[in-house]
């Protein structure tokens, strides 16, 4: 039985095998000759900015800055049946055709390069693995720390960086094979998650809740009237928000709306598409650490109510590499038992003392002399 607070982060370098690179030369095609044309009328020199230094920024700040009590464990490759409860047969033989390849596979920027797929059966492999390690409670939590990112690819399709969708891979692989009976999947990156609400979108044991910013914003979907079909109906759960909505938008909609929403749903088990490029370092939304800390506790109560604390997160997004790591360091701290902090009053006690201390000076206290304004 795991301790309370007892959390483990799964980290491995063969997730850094991925590292598209618009310079090298792809398969000549169609899709890569309009890609070219695009970047080339950007008339900026553009770098893949899903690229390895995002995990390496996180290991690091890590070492340099350790959360007592964390554990670090490496991860595991998927086997070809755990990706294919999230994906049909056709793509996965499509996608491991492209070991050890350079391609570009979608419009929206997704591509390959060598070491990517076998990276990318590793980020779903390892979501899973956490999985299991908050099922069979080796620990009360645990943060998949993985890329290449997963919520934006479809059973068939990859999109947005993403080619497995690892949060939903997990998830399928807590219903089939854990014996979890109902999965709660809270998106909070800035991007829909498309792919996830496909992949679950009739399927009433897993309650998809995502909030984002609207369209136009990529990918364009998750409209508030998104709710599901057939049995699936109102198992999903969307929040656009224009663009800049902050800490006081997110809270309202995790405590006015998720927490009603997982109390209906009792889930044994809660999954966290955690990407964090809400923060305001990355300019769609302007959601601060104190809010991803908050959020986390909140989470964290309505695991503790419902299923024993099982919290597993998975990186989604996040491409400043400062805010990102913070962001993680930020979620494993209130994982490993730290106080979630409250938005909104960080300052406001330093700024107290200030008033104390200069006060007087414009305002005399009660029963003393009436202020003389400055002189002259
Ligand atoms: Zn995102």
């Amino acid at each position: 039985m795991a301790d309370r607070s007892d959390v483990i982060a799964f980290y491995d370098e063969r997730m850094l095998a991925h590292e598209p690179d618009a310079n090298v030369s792809f398969l000549p095609g169609r899709l890569d000759k309009r890609i070219r044309e695009i970047l080339t009328g950007l008339n900026v020199p553009w770098k893949y900015p899903e690229h390895p230094g995002r995990l390496t920024a996180i290991r690091s700040l890590l070492e340099t800055d350790p959360i007592p009590g964390l554990r670090i464990e490496p991860g595991a490759p998927a086997t070809r049946e755990l990706l294919a409860r999230g994906h049909i047969q056709l793509y996965l033989d499509d996608i491991l055709k492209l070991r050890g390849r350079s391609a570009w596979l979608d419009l929206d920027t997704t591509a390959v390069s060598p070491g990517s797929v076998d990276a990318a059966i590793v980020a779903a492999g390892t979501a899973a693995l956490a999985t299991e390690a908050v099922v069979k409670r080796r620990c009360e939590s645990a943060f998949a720390i993985v890329r290449p990112p997963g919520h934006h690819a479809e059973p068939a399709r990859a999109r947005g960086f993403c080619l497995f969708n690892n949060v939903a891979v997990a998830a399928a692989h807590a219903r089939t094979a854990l014996g979890c009976q109902r999965v709660m999947i809270v998106d909070w990156d800035a991007h829909h998650g498309n792919g996830t609400q496909s992949i679950f979108w009739s399927d009433p044991d897993v309650l998809f809740f995502d909030i984002h910013r609207a369209s136009p914003f990529y990918p364009g979907s998750g409209r508030m009237d998104d709710i599901g079909s057939g049995a699936g109906e109102g198992t999903t759960v969307n929040v656009p928000l224009p663009g800049g909505a902050g800490d006081q938008a997110y809270l309202k909609a995790f405590q006015e709306l998720l927490v009603p929403a997982a109390d209906w749903f009792r889930p044994d088990l809660i999954l966290i598409s955690a990407g964090f490029d809400p923060h305001w370092h990355d300019l769609a939304l302007n959601v601060s650490h104190d809010c991803f800390s908050a959020m986390t506790g909140i989470l964290q109560a309505v695991a503790r109510r419902h299923c024993e604390g099982r919290l597993v997160f998975v990186l989604e997004g996040g491409y400043n590499l400062d805010s990102l790591s913070r962001g993680v360091r930020t979620v494993l701290e209130v994982l490993a038992g730290g106080t979630p902090a409250e938005p909104g009053i960080r300052g406001v006690a330093e700024v107290e003392e200030a008033i104390a201390y200069h006060i007087e000076a414009f305002i005399p206290p009660a029963g003393g002399p009436d202020p003389e304004g400055p002189a002259g």
